[in-house]
């Protein structure tokens, strides 16, 4: 975590953290094609460097996942801002359900646009740093729980919208289940080193799904971790 001297990180960030180095992810992203002003303006305010070790925080603004520990990674910001982007496609969402918090970096970006959001992660230390960096960011409208969300949150579905960071070879019954009328569910399906991003929409008893685009995640795995 970048520090600004009296050990508390700076939120605005300083030379490769600066304001004009996110401007230049902004053009990026846009570039690739992500056009939902609200989703480019949360990315611009949101300071990624934040969510990183301190070796590693001078790359926050390069769109690429990086290591965060426990094996895991913080999502490229092209891929937060697409499955956020393909979430809002019909409307608000008040409640959303996030499994694999990891840092918390998506869930930031999701507390910034939905009324709450329920976030499982199964490694405990990463959810104590994503509650942290949370608490920093002042975002208060966020549930976690430590364990394993491959069946989702049942107790506090159905919700609006649904995001997976982390990839299983087929997508859980359960998840369907907890989806509201017209909600949506994007998440990544596949094995290792092929993925592709899907998103599920609820009509009745029915669900369409729509392939968006080839990505690469993390394996869903099932149960939690006690340390
Ligand atoms: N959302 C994060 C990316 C996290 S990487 C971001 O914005 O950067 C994916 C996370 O999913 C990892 O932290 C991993 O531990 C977690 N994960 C994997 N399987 C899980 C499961 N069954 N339940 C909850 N979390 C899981």
């Amino acid at each position: 975590m970048s520090s600004n001297g009296n050990n508390r990180p700076n939120l605005s960030g300083i030379g490769m953290t600066s304001q004009r180095t996110r401007e230049r992810l902004l053009g990026r992203l846009i570039d690739q094609g992500i056009n939902s002003m609200e989703v480019l303006d949360i990315i611009r305010s949101t300071p990624r460097h934040i969510f990183l070790d301190e070796a590693l925080s001078h790359r926050a603004y390069e769109d690429v996942a990086l290591p965060i520990g426990h094996n895991q990674t913080i999502s490229q910001p092209y891929v937060v801002a697409r499955m956020t982007e393909a979430l809002l496609k019909s409307g608000a969402v008040e409640s959303v359900l996030e499994i694999g918090t990891g840092c918390g970096y998506q869930t930031a970006v999701m507390a910034q646009l939905a009324k709450t959001v329920h976030t499982v992660e199964r490694i405990k230390p990463l959810l104590d740093r994503a509650r942290k960096n949370l608490k920093l960011l002042k975002l208060r409208n966020i549930n976690f729980r430590h364990g394993d969300g491959s069946a989702g949150w049942e107790n506090n579905g159905p919700f609006d919208a649904i995001i997976t960071t982390a990839a299983p070879q087929q997508i859980p019954r359960e998840l369907f289940q907890q989806l509201k009328q017209g909600g949506r569910l994007v998440i990544p399906v596949g094995g290792d080193n092929q993925q592709e991003l899907q998103l599920i929409t609820r009509h009745g008893d029915d669900f369409s799904a729509e392939v968006l685009e080839a990505v690469r995640f993390v394996p869903l795995l099932v149960g939690q971790l006690h340390h």
